[in-house]
């Protein structure tokens, strides 16, 4: 039997990338999987991939910079086979630019997007698990929320707000039996990389020793034993997935 076999989980950032690559594995591990992301038809062909029978898979359109949109996202995963199990806030944005000339607009969509969601969606997805006393929620973080970098102001406060996030929500819920952690991945191949430079890919390799960059099921492959039982004494970390950068 697979070990998250009646499970349910629930992944935001669900039709490409990390959490396409989150979506495997909780699939591989037995879960069923709501699949939630803005573009319908990538969440389609993902869940046509893992799931062609769809019985075990769900996907919901969703904008999770839309406070309302997240609270219907949660309320309609659990309706669907009437619990909720696992969270993982994975939907993530970049708005780069130098403090000095960051518009209000890209900071507002940044931390919206990345921190004020994970709080909506943890808020109802609580409400949920503290009757059922048992859950884990994963927020995927990054280096830069740890390290901070220039041009990322908005981005590196979105991240550390999510480590404070989970260690204050881990404190609050461990006594219902909820686990609470934080992946914290360095530079990963996805679409969010894939536009840098060859100079700046160079900078960037000169600081992870491990010598490249890191592929979405490397982050996948840490959630995935964050929803085991053998994590179960293990709450309000940060597990840094980033080829030694943060050492
Ligand atoms: P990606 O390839 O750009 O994918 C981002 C995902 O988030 C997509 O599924 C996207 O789907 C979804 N998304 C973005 N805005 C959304 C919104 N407003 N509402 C709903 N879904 C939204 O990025 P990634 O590299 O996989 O990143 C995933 C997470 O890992 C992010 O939180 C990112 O900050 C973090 N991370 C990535 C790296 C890296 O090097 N790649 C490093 C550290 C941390 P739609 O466009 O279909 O909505």
């Amino acid at each position: 039997m697979a070990i998250l076999n009646d499970q349910v989980a629930l992944v935001t950032g669900a039709s490409r990338g990390i959490g396409a690559a989150i979506v495997k594995q909780l699939r591989v591990m037995g879960a069923k999987v709501i699949l939630a992301a803005r573009n319908q038809e990538s969440l389609t062909a993902l869940q046509l991939e893992v799931d062609p029978s769809k019985e075990n898979t769900e996907t919901i359109v969703c904008d999770v910079s839309n406070s309302s949109e997240l609270e219907t996202l949660v309320t309609t995963a659990q309706a669907r086979w009437g619990r909720l199990d696992i969270l993982v806030n994975n939907a993530g944005v970049t708005r780069d630019g130098l403090l000095m000339r960051m518009k209000d607009e890209d900071w507002d969509a940044v931390l919206n997007t990345n921190l004020r969601s994970a709080f909506v969606t943890t808020r109802a997805a609580a409400k949920i698990m503290l009757r059922q006393k048992s859950g884990r929620i994963i927020n995927i973080t990054s280096v830069i929320g740890v390290i901070g970098n220039a041009g990322q102001a908005n981005y590196a406060a979105s991240k550390a707000g999510l480590i404070g996030l989970t260690k204050s929500t881990a404190k609050e819920l461990a006594s219902r039996g909820i686990c609470v952690n934080a992946v914290a991945p360095g530079y990963i191949e996805t679409d969010m990389t894939a536009g840098l430079s060859e100079k700046v890919r160079e900078q960037i390799l000169q600081q992870i020793p491990l010598q490249c960059l890191g592929k979405p099921e490397d982050i996948a492959a840490m959630v995935g034993f964050l929803t085991t039982p053998g994590s179960r004494y293990i709450t309000g970390q940060v597990f840094h997935v980033d080829g030694g950068m943060v050492i």
